[in-house]
């Protein structure tokens, strides 16, 4: 697991050190497609500051936060399936298997998806 900016892996394509299929762009965001997608069209859409993870983001975070939300809808737009519908999903920490530790909303569309996300039984907490 890579934590440093330096070496972090989506701040490299921020910095343009590693080629990216852009798909959006805004002073606080980017949007590119994963490079091994689970659907027929799967964007990450990541801040262009260097977060690890949501459990890292802090009330002063909250503006570029809502800069992630507002882009989904933007590139669903760009992409086509806003109106048919889209996921975005986060991963975070061991149990979510998050990889990348940057943060990136999984932005998932052109298809018909199921609910649960996840295989397994659903044990229930409380
Ligand atoms: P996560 O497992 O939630 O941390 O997701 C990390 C995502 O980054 C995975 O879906 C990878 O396929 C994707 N990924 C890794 N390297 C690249 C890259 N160079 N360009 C685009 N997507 C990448």
């Amino acid at each position: 697991m890579i934590h440093q900016e330096s070496e972090c892996l989506f701040c490299r394509i921020v910095r343009g050190e590693i080629p990216a299929k852009i798909v959006y762009r805004n002073d606080h965001v980017l949007a590119f497609r994963d490079i091994t997608p689970v659907a027929p069209h799967h964007v990450l859409i990541i801040p262009l500051r260097h977060i690890a993870s949501l459990s890292d983001l802090s009330p002063e975070d909250e503006a570029v936060a809502a800069q992630i939300l507002l882009a989904a809808g933007t590139v669903a737009g760009i992409l086509g399936f806003k109106e048919s519908g889209y996921r975005l999903v986060f991963n975070s920490g061991p149990d979510a298997m998050q990889s990348v530790f940057h943060i990136h909303g999984h932005l998932l569309g052109g298809t018909q998806m199921g609910w649960p996300p996840f295989p397994g039984a659903a044990t229930k907490h409380g």
